[in-house]
């Protein structure tokens, strides 16, 4: 049986992972210190045997024993009010980190593949964004802490692969939702629909021209998976290409719930980038991979699970104060 190791198990993306990894066959070895996750995404999985969790900082030395074929290292706060809350960690996890990572891969002889983001390419010049465009990302900005421990993440990951020919794959992820994402995460999805739900106003940062291009999240695991499974070592875009401004995506979330909120307009945060969309040609001729499912159907679904939380989970939103958010 082969054996894989999933950093951020606890997340929206890890427990994902670690679901599809146990359907394929795989013993999964979750590790998470539930910074931002939480054990009920993995709750269901903790009476198989092909299942175990440690509760762990991925930033201190990780010790696994036996055998492992494979490591995914996932664990990072990944929302901007999450990163902006805890920044330091956020710059260890995706240094120290994946630092520990790609020791134990190389001790191990096993294969790695790293979570990183568009964030790599800041607020782009280039558009749509293809996996050669260098970025524009501000180092001493807010989201400066996130983007630069991604891309410090991918120069240790290429360093690791060059240096000691260790088996590599690193994921570009592009903004990706669905069932698991934390109502109270401040990313863009959650609290549109956690505004709905409650009868709050849908706060629109800026004018709302701004764009994202969103992906359901078993169109990125699918990717993930080839990705791992494939000989590609450099960097590759996962991503829906159908880009939307945000204005337009709260009349769509406003739509989906059949609410009538009234729409809000706040300062744009520091930094937030413009555009943004991935060139997926990459990921198309040599993974054979392109998104399956529409953002109608992939929100429907996503708005059935956030329906089934109950009350005190969705006053749980309050939490994060959006003012502190804006840091000039
Ligand atoms: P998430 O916050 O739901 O999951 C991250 C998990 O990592 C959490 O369970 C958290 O507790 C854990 N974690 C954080 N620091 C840790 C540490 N030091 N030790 C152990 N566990 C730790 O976020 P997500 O959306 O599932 O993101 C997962 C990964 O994917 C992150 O690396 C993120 O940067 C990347 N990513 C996600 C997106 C997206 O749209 N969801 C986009 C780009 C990149
Ligand atoms: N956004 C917004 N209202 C909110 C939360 C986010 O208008 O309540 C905007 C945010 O400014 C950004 C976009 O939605 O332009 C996506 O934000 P998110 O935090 O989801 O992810 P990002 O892609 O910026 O990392």
């Amino acid at each position: 049986m082969k054996r894989i190791l999933i950093t951020g198990a606890a997340g929206f993306l890890g427990s994902h992972l670690c679901d599809r990894f146990i359907l394929d066959g795989y013993h999964v070895i979750g590790l998470d210190n539930l910074i931002t996750g939480r054990l009920k995404n993995i709750e269901h999985l903790f009476g198989k045997k092909s299942f175990e969790f440690h509760h762990h900082d991925v930033s201190k030395f990780i010790h696994v024993p036996g055998k492992l074929d494979y490591l995914l290292h996932f664990a990072s706060p990944a929302s901007p009010i999450d990163y902006l809350k805890i920044p330091i960690q956020t710059l260890k996890v995706g240094s120290l980190g994946v630092h520990n990572c790609l020791g134990l891969a190389k001790a191990k002889g096993a294969r790695i593949l790293i979570a990183s983001t568009s964030e790599v390419y800041g607020d782009p010049t280039v558009h749509p964004q293809t996996e050669e465009y260098w970025g524009n990302v501000n180092p001493v900005g807010p989201r400066g802490v996130y983007d630069e421990a991604k891309r410090f993440q991918e120069a240790i990951t290429m360093a690791y692969h060059n240096f000691h020919g260790l088996e590599t794959r690193i994921v570009r992820i592009f903004n990706t939702y669905g069932p698991r994402m934390r109502l109270n995460d401040g990313r863009v999805l959650p609290a549109f629909i956690g505004q709905a739900l409650r009868g709050e106003d849908i706060t629109i940062f800026g004018d709302g021209s701004q764009t994202r291009s969103f992906c359901y999240v078993d169109d990125l695991i699918e990717g993930i998976v080839r990705l791992l499974h494939s000989d590609y070592v450099y960097p590759v875009n996962i991503g829906n290409p159908s880009e939307i401004s945000i204005r337009e995506f709260a009349e769509e979330i406003i739509k989906l719930t059949g609410t009538n909120q009234k729409v809000v307009y706040k300062e744009l945060p520091t930094d937030d980038p413009k555009q943004r969309r991935p060139d997926i040609s990459k990921a198309q001729s040599i993974l054979n991979w392109r998104p399956t499912i529409d953002r109608e159907e992939g929100l429907k679904r996503t708005y059935a699970f956030f329906k089934t939380l109950s009350q005190s989970e969705l006053e749980e939103t309050n939490h994060y104060n959006f003012d502190n958010y804006i840091i000039k």
